[in-house]
């Protein structure tokens, strides 16, 4: 976990990666692990395996398995965020790649990082709206947004209440 991180491209301001991981209790994260769970879980949503502190796709090993609803699917249920990118001044012939784009840094993300999801790509006024069940995704957004339009763009990272805001501005 996480040792693919980048040194940062934005050193300017880095909000935490893992605010539910702060020990200091400043962040507290109502969807991050309660318990430890002892036992095998598995979401009845999406069907992922809660096992040995993980969460991971695939088929439960052997044992008693109890139904549970992981913390990316609660997240959907809540309409709950973990990261949102706004993005602003893009031409809208534009908005059909940047929803590529933001597909397949999903897929990459989510191949490690189960947890990791996209839940809602939204046009409105202009704008183009998109939030996850995961700060780690939202980041790796406005990366691979920084990278794609470079020297066109202005990003901003900002942590409210331990959710993470990307706003990328188009200068274009
Ligand atoms: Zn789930």
């Amino acid at each position: 976990m996480g040792t693919h991180q980048n040194p940062s491209q934005h050193p300017h301001h880095q909000p935490q990666r893992h605010p539910q991981r702060d020990q200091t209790g400043t962040h507290r994260d109502p969807y991050a692990e309660q318990k430890k769970a002892p036992g095998i879980e598995v979401c009845e949503l999406c069907s992922l395996v809660h096992h040995a502190g993980r969460w991971q796709a695939g088929a439960p090993p052997l044992g008693d398995v109890q139904l549970t609803i992981c913390p990316a699917c609660r997240r959907v249920k809540d309409r709950a965020p973990a990261g949102t990118v706004r993005l602003r001044g893009f031409a809208p012939g534009l908005f059909e790649e940047i929803r590529g784009l933001v597909r397949n840094i999903e897929a990459k993300e989510r191949a490690e990082h189960p947890l990791e999801r996209l839940m809602e790509v939204v046009e409105a006024n202009g704008e183009l709206r998109v939030t996850t069940t995961g700060a780690h995704l939202a980041r790796g957004i406005g990366e691979a947004l920084g990278r794609r339009f470079r020297g066109e763009l202005s990003l901003r990272y900002l942590d409210e209440a331990g959710e993470l805001q990307v706003e990328a501005q188009h200068r274009g």
